[in-house]
Formats: C-alpha cells, structure tokens, sequence
C-alpha cells in the first residue's frame, strides 16, 4: 500500500493557483488522502488521460520555470486545468450513469501538453461534426493523406525553415497537379531528431474528386518532384503519400459513417499534437529553441471545401471541455470536482469545489 508524503502533498493545489482556490475552505483533516479511492480514475477509467497529460504538463512547465524568458508560460501551465468540474450524465443506450467534463480552465500555452491534448480532439470533433455535410455535397470525393518533409534543421534556424515550408505550400497549392483538390487541411509538426536536430514537417489530407485516381493522377515520383521543386531545394524530399481506403457502408452505417471509419487514422495523424511531449522533456535546450523558433506561428491551415471545418480562432474554455465530442443532453447542474495533486501526479476528489444541482454551473 503506497503511503504519502505528508502535508506538502495536500498543500499543493494552493500553491500558485487562483484566488478563489486559495479563498476555499480547506479540505478536511484527516488520513483519507493516504489509500482512498477518490482518484478521478477510480470514478471515471475512461478519464484516465487526464493524469498523463496533466503529469506531463508538470514536466514540461517545470523546465519553462527553469528559463526567466519562460517563467510566465510556467506560471500560466501550473494553473492550467487545476480543477475539473463534472456532471452526472445518463446514456440513453447502456442505462449508464457516467461522468462528462462540464467545466475547465486551460492555460493555452502552446506546448502545454493538456491544452494541445484537447485542441486534437476538438478539431478531431469539428472534422467529424463537419463530415455529414461534406459527403452530402460530395459523394464520390475521395481522400489522400500526404506527409511533406524536409531535411532536419538546426533546432536556432527551425523559424527560417518554417517560413520556407509555408511558402513552399503556397507554390504547391499553386501548381497545376494541385488543381482538382477539393478541399485541404495542413498541420505542422516538428520533432527532435537524434542529434538534436528538428524534423519539420507537414501532415495534409486531401479531399479529392475521382478523377484524382484517373486523368488527374499524380504518382509519388512526381509529388517528390514538386515538392522538391516548390521548396526550391537540390535534393529530393521525403515524400509519403498514401490513399485512404474507401469503405462500403455496412449493415446500418451511413455513407458518413463508412468515411468517418475509413478516416480515422489519417484524420487522429493530421490533427494530433505539434510536438510529442516525449520529446518536449527528452531534451530541454530543445525544447526551449523550439518553443522561440515556433513564436506566433500558425501550426494549421484549411483550404477548398475544408476551410473554415476546424474554426482554429474559436477556443474558449468550454469548446476545450466539450472537446470529448457534442454534448449529450442536460444534466441536473450539480458539479462533481476533481483537482490536480502534483505530488501524486493524479486527480483527486476535491468536495470543496463541488457545486449543488440547480447551480448555473
Ligand atoms: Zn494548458
């Protein structure tokens, strides 16, 4: 049986953390936060990423305390997501009662592992809420998943070689083999390299007409050439392009259904994190370079009949809660809280911050 450090461990949630945190009555005294079961685990398994992510944010936060040039992003990823708030909802299906996050507060520092944790399920969320309206209008659209890179990079010039990617997609958009796609979603995602380099590189996928498999195909050689080409380089890049089966609604399955199935792979790889936090803490130079080389740099970009799916400029607290997929259903208003306990890197019930049923909560 694991036993606890002592008080310091209780204590941790009023260190740093927001006025009315600190305002709140303390919990009460006592050993039930040696061995209880009131980890947000033990209530809910299927939250269980909350722990990782958010033990994660530790680390990663500890070495921006480490920088002075960081120490806000520090201050602002300690308080991200101290305390989760949620509701009792009942699945029609199962008869279940089950806990749905209702309400968060995210700090949004571009590497916090959380908060990028939640953009890729929002967008993921919104890609999926878009698709019905999508295979409507197009039927017969077909899709690819292309992988653009470019050699590694020096983590100092990652900025300059950014800027020489994006506007190597500008080109590309541009060329006459780009022409026929219907619509597109860019991701950029860098990560560290053996040496220490950076490995840039883009992620899209491609919405295309049928046409693309016939008169308009473009074979590998050639996307290594045009890319090559559009990033006005002497060497051929890396180029991975790959089709995405289509799938025959089954039994039951709408068209929607059968393309939000054939997918999921491409769209969990295209929308998924910048930088994988393995490599955020595997080397804090790095992460450091990477975090002033990415300043204010825009990570997506949607195109065509995708523009506009993923609504990048809308992200309030609530669109990162809901980001576990549409709301269900209401709920009686009552809040069942959990904060986060550093020292035991794990959420815990946290009563005090509950909220009665019939709250505006
Ligand atoms: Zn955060």
């Amino acid at each position: 049986m694991e036993v606890l450090a002592p008080s310091c461990v209780k204590d941790k949630r009023y260190i740093g953390s927001s006025p009315e945190a600190a305002a709140a009555p303390a919990a009460p005294l006592g050993d039930s936060h040696t061995t209880a079961a009131d980890g947000l685990t033990d209530y809910s398994p299927s939250d269980a990423p909350w722990d990782t992510h958010r033990a994660i944010a530790d680390d990663v936060g500890g070495i921006y305390a480490g920088a002075v040039e960081f120490e806000r992003y520090a201050a602002r990823m300690d308080a991200c997501s101290g305390v989760l708030r949620f509701g009792w909802v009942d699945t029609p299906e199962t008869g279940e009662t089950r806990l749905r996050l209702r309400e968060a507060h995210f700090c949004r520092v571009r590497h916090c592992p959380v908060c990028q944790w939640r953009r890729s399920l929002m967008w993921q969320a919104r890609f999926y809420q878009s698709l019905p309206k999508l295979v409507e209008e197009h039927p017969k659209a077909r899709w690819m998943f292309l992988t653009l890179t470019v050699r590694n990079c020096p983590i100092t010039e990652l900025g300059d070689t950014l800027t020489a990617m994006n506007a190597a997609w500008q080109r590309l958009k541009d060329r006459k083999e780009f022409r026929p796609v219907l619509g597109w979603v860019r991701t950029t995602e860098a990560t560290r390299g053996r040496d220490g380099s950076a490995h840039p590189h883009f992620h899209a996928l491609l919405m295309v007409p049928p046409s693309w498999f016939t008169r308009d195909y473009v074979k590998h050689s050639r996307w290594v050439e045009l890319w090559g080409d559009c990033l006005r380089v002497d060497y051929a890049p890396n180029v991975d392009v790959r089709v995405v089966k289509p799938r025959a609604p089954k039994s039951g399955q709408t068209p929607t259904d059968a393309t939000a199935a054939a997918l999921q792979g491409a769209v969990a790889e295209t929308l998924k994190y910048s930088t994988k936090p393995a490599d955020m803490v595997a080397d804090e130079s790095w992460f450091l370079g990477l975090t002033r080389q990415t300043h204010r740099r825009r990570f997506v970009a949607t195109g065509g009949a995708l523009k506009d799916v993923l609504k990048v400029d809308e992200e309030t607290d609530a669109d990162l809660v809901l980001a576990d997929g549409p709301a269900e259903g209401e709920d009686d208003g009552s809040r069942l809280a959990f904060d986060w306990r550093s020292g035991e890197r794990r959420y815990r019930r946290a009563p005090e911050a509950d909220k009665p049923a019939g709250g505006d909560g």
